[in-house]
């Protein structure tokens, strides 16, 4: 028997180094997985570098390569692929950038660069896509809003560069810079002159506008300008369902995450209260995904929580977190002809808030299989399991032919 559906569970930043908080162990040593220790048991166990050994992987190149589109040649940046996430349909060559909705004082000065973490900006953003001209660059305009204070933006349009500098000054108290060039191309040139245009209208609109009206009577920050940065060019991604004879689905509360699922078509599966933080929903992500597994052949779980409490340097909240993230996922074990799959994209060790090079723990469970000695799902025990240590551009082919889904190479 060979298992013929894939469930991917991308703990996101789940791993990490010893915590002194944790006497010394890693937040998944220390918490309590009676599931995850099951899947292990059951499964085949290893250790994976994402990229590759001594890379600190970003969510988003981590997540190409994962899926099997090596970055170095697939990743043109973070703007194209958010502003897929956000729903705007992105063709091969369009440029895509990251926004922020941002607070200026009356002298110009950039005084809150989330805008007091506005959450409501579709009237803004509606009222930015149906004002800003950019016809006279023959550019056509796409704006959209991302979760909370952040949005995304893409121009269409020929003779278009992406090397330029971001207007955000990166501090409060002081005026944004203006977008530059970076290289000494007239495309480029024209990009950045079309984004100095675009702020200059937007500004003009959202200070007018009655939402920041409302909010500046109330006593919060208004969201009077856009801060833009991340500029990159669409990438050409063959489909995913080409590449492996899949078809997917991918369910996650980052834009990112989504936009970068969507680029290589996996359908997204939007779930409500995925907030892409510890507080997130994690029982409705779960029954989207075991859903999704009754009529597609790859899912991509990722749930993200984890990262953001490796970020904070949280490490009791990570270990909490990951026994909450255990007892949602036990429905998986009992679905019939299913290879779960669980890592994560990157470490994010509580001692340094960041991600890290360090290998992500790894195991592999459905039927056929080679089960291994490895009894528990944390980055040392599964070191001693029986995939070893493989690069993340190993994963894809591996799932693919224990589904049986690859070809014989040579006779
Ligand atoms: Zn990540
Ligand atoms: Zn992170």
């Amino acid at each position: 028997m060979t298992a013929d559906r894939v469930l991917l569970l991308i703990i996101d930043g789940v791993s990490d180094r010893p915590c002194p908080d944790l006497r010394n162990l890693t937040p998944l040593q220390a918490a309590k997985t009676p599931v995850l220790d099951r899947i292990a048991a059951e499964g085949i166990c290893g250790i994976m570098d994402t990229i590759g050994p001594g890379i600190r992987p970003g969510s988003d190149t981590s997540h190409l390569s994962l899926l099997g589109y090596p970055p170095e040649s697939c990743y043109t940046g973070r703007g194209p692929l958010e502003a897929v996430g956000t729903g705007i349909l992105m063709e091969p060559g369009m440029i895509g950038f990251r926004c922020n909705y941002a607070t200026l004082d009356n002298a110009g000065r950039v005084i809150d660069r989330r805008a007091g973490r506005i959450h409501d900006t579709a009237d803004l953003t509606r009222a930015v896509m149906d004002g800003v001209d950019l016809s006279p660059f023959g550019i056509e305009v796409l704006f959209r809003s991302g979760t909370g204070h952040r949005a995304a933006l893409a121009f269409r349009g020929r003779g278009l560069g992406a090397c330029v500098s971001s207007n955000d000054p990166k501090k409060d108290g002081v005026r944004c810079p203006p977008f530059r060039p970076l290289r000494d191309s007239p495309a480029d040139r024209k990009t950045a002159d079309a984004l100095d245009s675009f702020v200059r209208q937007a500004d003009a609109i959202l200070a007018g506008h009655p939402l920041n009206r409302n909010r500046s009577k109330r006593g919060l920050a208004p969201a009077n300008t856009i801060l833009i940065r991340g500029a990159g060019e669409m990438g050409d991604f063959p489909p995913f369902s080409e590449r492996y004879g899949l078809s997917g689905s991918v369910i996650a509360a980052a834009t990112l995450i989504n936009g970068i699922g969507t680029s290589v078509g996996l359908r997204r599966v939007p779930v409500a209260g995925a907030t892409g933080s510890i507080d997130t929903n994690l029982s409705g992500k779960v029954d989207a995904a075991l859903t999704e597994l009754e009529t597609q052949d790859f899912v991509l779980l990722n749930i993200k929580g984890a990262d953001e409490a490796g970020h904070d340097g949280k490490a009791v909240e990570k270990r909490d977190f990951i026994e909450l993230i255990d007892a949602a996922i036990e429905p998986f074990l009992s679905v019939q002809g299913l290879l779960l799959v669980v890592c994560a994209d990157h470490s994010t060790p509580c001692s340094i808030r960041d991600h890290s090079a360090d290998p992500v723990p790894l195991v592999i469970r459905g039927d056929g299989v080679r089960i291994d000695a490895v009894r528990s799902y944390d980055e040392i025990a599964c070191a001693q399991g029986g995939l070893n240590r493989i690069p993340g551009s190993a994963l894809m082919p591996i799932i693919c032919d224990l589904i049986n889904r690859t070809t014989k190479y040579g006779a």
